[in-house]
């Protein structure tokens, strides 16, 4: 039996509980077998999480972009790497091989150093999903340069504070971007971010839509010509294990974005083993995860996991509305894609429409189907079982963060048996608690906490750029010695897990806890509900009362608002039980939502308790203007 790919159940546990007996062994042996490392390492681990200090394959030298391209040529030279799908159907794919894929890197890494940017600098990254975005992050990662991707959908404001916050001294980007039938000017976000941004020296501007744009004399230089001249020859930079590969800032949708740290040799193992295993990918198969890479679901899971296996993956630029609400599945024939993995956001919006753009495709080539950053409800979970995956595509609901790099709690396909709403088992190396509020782990099945991770793992990040201090208030002060992660969970009779929100969001009612999760699951099972979201505000008698904000479908519109109401409540009382039926109901048209698409419930707080004169950080807000619409009519 090889620890490196699981195939049944048995062996899942066998895996696990070796995991957890000898963790260092465990990673060891997964390390040794699947990787090129110029030197091996001296400790597989070290660490003190009341520091905290975390390291990994301590002394290990290596550069993992010759674990994700070269070492792949001598078997693979010739396999596609990366399927690139452009925004508009009309316009060609292209398959860009392992060997022209190193050549691409070699080249873009040699301008890298031509313009000054040597090992340790930071480099921020702001371009579409185009081809020059995987390259560039792997050209940083050649020279040991620290990339830091900032979602080229975000703000001038939010893009200088990211690049002011890393330390960037260059920036990449194209002179606009297409998403959809909009065409977005991304020189002009970066040209008024960099007002604010005195340490950017160099802008590297890759052409993407053809657009008149302005170049400042010595500060912006059109890329392709530099590629065009470069060497396609480029030694990688040996690389410590523990050297920071990137920075990445998470979603925003609890506060102020943290820039994390995450290191070379762990990230590179936790990321390529999680990806076999939950994703069961084969040979001959063809991947795709339909995120931005700008968000660290892209990072793990369609740069660096995929490629650290030689695999094919598929890099989508456009959206799932364009040209019509039929394109994820156009593209999943046309590639013959066998693991999809998105997110709920896009379920939910796909299942509102007409089930005909799902029959028109052929969608016979999927075998996994996936889902991450949010809570499925039971009814999309449904939905996508039911029509994408024909009930024959098990699907992966899988839980992590920025903070962990990769995928931490998810069954495995073909192995562990699916229950809708469940992310079921840890993967092995991940040791979860779930804290009572005291402090205290609760132990044994059928019980609900905080949830923690008792031990290290390879990807966790290791710092938050520039404020050591955040870190550990953030994750390692609540409960001692234990990674808090935020969320709460419950452990089923069987063991498995269920995410059911932010503790941020618990809401007490009547000395209840409540998970946002389950009511919200119980909202959206109404014929009428697209989607909903759940939050507390203050309550002269109860302490504490439930707000939702419900979307209705475009069917359920023309229905009498106060039936919808007492059909809501009754479901959320037989479902949940009556201490879970909010004291009000809002019908919206939309819900505030990140750049990644989740429900930024903070905001729906502020205005539950009728307090909108400050609504902190909203730099990474999708649709100010809904916040607007229901603020006036919760009036
Ligand atoms: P911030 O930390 O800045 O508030 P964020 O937590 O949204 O933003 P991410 O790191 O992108 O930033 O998201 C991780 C969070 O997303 C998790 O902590 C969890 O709340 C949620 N999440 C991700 N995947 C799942 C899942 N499969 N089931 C339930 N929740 C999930
Ligand atoms: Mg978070």
């Amino acid at each position: 039996m090889s620890n490196y790919s699981i195939k049944n159940l048995e062996e899942y546990f066998q895996v696990y509980r070796k995991s957890v007996r000898e963790p260092e062994n465990f990673w060891e042996e997964v390390a040794e077998e699947h990787f090129t490392w110029r030197k091996k390492w001296d400790k597989v681990l070290s660490w003190d999480f009341s520091k905290p200090e975390i390291k990994w394959f301590e002394n290990a030298k290596l550069n993992i972009t010759e674990n994700c391209v070269d070492r792949h040529l001598l078997t693979r030279g010739e396999k596609t790497a990366i399927i690139w799908e452009p925004n508009d159907p009309e316009e060609e794919s292209l398959h860009i091989s392992y060997k022209e894929l190193l050549e691409r890197v070699n080249k873009f890494a040699n301008v890298l150093k031509d313009n000054g940017i040597k090992k340790g600098d930071k480099v921020c990254i702001y371009l579409p999903m185009i081809p020059e975005l995987s390259v560039a992050m792997l050209a940083c990662a050649r020279i040991g340069a620290i990339h830091s991707v900032v979602f080229a959908g975000f703000s001038a404001t939010a893009l200088a504070t990211r690049t002011n916050d890393a330390d960037c001294k260059m920036l990449i980007t194209a002179d606009g971007s297409f998403r959809g039938n909009k065409t977005l000017d991304l020189n002009g976000i970066v040209d008024k971010a960099l007002e604010d941004c005195p340490n950017v020296e160099t802008v590297l501007v890759a052409k993407r839509v053809n657009s008149d744009i302005e170049i400042k004399e010595g500060r912006d230089k059109w890329l392709q010509p530099l590629l065009d001249e470069a060497s396609s020859e480029c030694e990688p930079e040996i690389m410590d294990a523990e050297d920071p590969l990137f920075i990445l800032y998470t979603s925003g949708s609890t506060g102020t974005p943290k820039g994390m740290v995450h290191t070379t040799g762990g990230y590179m193992v936790y990321t390529a083993y999680t990806f076999k295993n939950i994703f069961q990918y084969k040979e001959e198969d063809v991947y795709w995860c339909t995120a931005d890479i700008g968000w660290i679901t892209g990072h793990s899971y369609i740069l660096y996991g995929p490629l650290a296996n030689g695999a094919t993956t598929v890099m989508f630029e456009g959206v799932p509305s364009y040209p019509d609400y039929g394109r994820f599945w156009e593209v999943v024939e046309k590639h013959k894609v066998n693991q999809f993995y998105t997110a709920p956001t896009a379920i939910r919006s796909l299942a509102k429409r007409n089930i005909e753009f799902v029959e028109k495709y052929d969608l016979s080539s999927l075998k996994v189907l996936g889902s991450v950053g949010e809570p499925i409800n039971e009814e999309a979970w449904h939905w996508y079982n039911d029509n994408i995956g024909k009930n024959k595509s098990p699907i992966v609901d899988t839980w992590w963060q920025t903070e962990t790099g990769g995928i931490m709690i998810s069954p495995i396909p073909y192995v562990t048996p699916a229950k809708p709403t469940y992310a079921t088992l840890p993967f092995p190396g991940i040791q979860p608690a779930l804290m009572d509020e005291n402090g205290a782990e609760l132990k044994g099945n059928q019980v609900d906490g905080r949830l923690c991770i008792k031990f290290p793992w390879p990807s966790m990040a290791r710092t938050i750029y520039g404020n050591h201090k955040r870190y550990k208030e953030t994750y390692f002060s609540a409960f001692e010695n234990k990674y808090f992660t935020g969320d709460g969970a419950l452990r089923d009779e069987v063991g498995y897990y269920r995410i059911t929100g932010r503790v941020d969001d618990v809401i007490i009612v009547s000395g209840h806890n409540l998970g946002t999760a389950p009511i919200e699951d119980a909202i959206n099972e109404h014929p009428a509900v697209a989607e909903s979201a759940i939050v507390g505000f203050p309550h002269e008698v109860k302490g504490n009362a439930l707000y939702a904000f419900v979307i209705l479908k475009e069917t359920g519109e023309s229905r009498n608002q106060d039936n919808l109401r007492k059909e809501i409540n009754q479901q959320i009382s037989d479902r949940v039980g009556p201490i879970a039926k909010p004291e009000k109901i809002q019908f919206v048209s939309g819900l505030p939502k990140t750049r990644s698409g989740k429900i930024m419930r903070r905001i729906l707080r502020k205005i539950a308790s009728n307090d909108t004169s400050d609504l902190g950080d909203t730099s990474t807000l999708l649709n100010p203007e809904v916040v607007d619409e229901i603020i006036k009519s919760s009036m």
